[in-house]
């Protein structure tokens, strides 16, 4: 089964969260996860079932708030063409097969 999590890697969900911060998406909680999670897969630890599901709800919710649009402040950032990709899969009605 694809997800939105095994579409993107750690570093970008980390990116993300760090976008969401800086433009005021997502609630603090959701942002703080977002990062958690991202660093969890990051070292390679497993998540539980609740834990992948929650992912991929913060990552779309993230996506449809415009996570993709809104700027890092660095120029050229390669992380934020990897985010571009799967906002642009997700747009074009990738969401239901990526979640499943
Ligand atoms: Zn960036």
């Amino acid at each position: 089964m694809l997800s939105l999590h095994r579409s993107i890697s750690p570093g970008a969900m980390i990116h993300m969260a760090g976008k969401a911060k800086l433009h005021y998406i997502l609630t603090p909680y959701e942002r703080k996860a977002l990062f958690d999670l991202g660093r969890k897969k990051l070292n390679e630890r497993e998540l539980s079932a609740e834990q992948s599901d929650f992912l991929d709800m913060l990552l779309l919710s993230a996506l449809v708030k415009g996570i993709a649009e809104v700027s890092c402040l660095k120029p050229q950032c390669t992380t934020c063409d990897e985010i571009n990709i799967l906002d642009r899969s997700v747009r074009r009605g990738g969401r239901a097969e990526a979640l499943g």
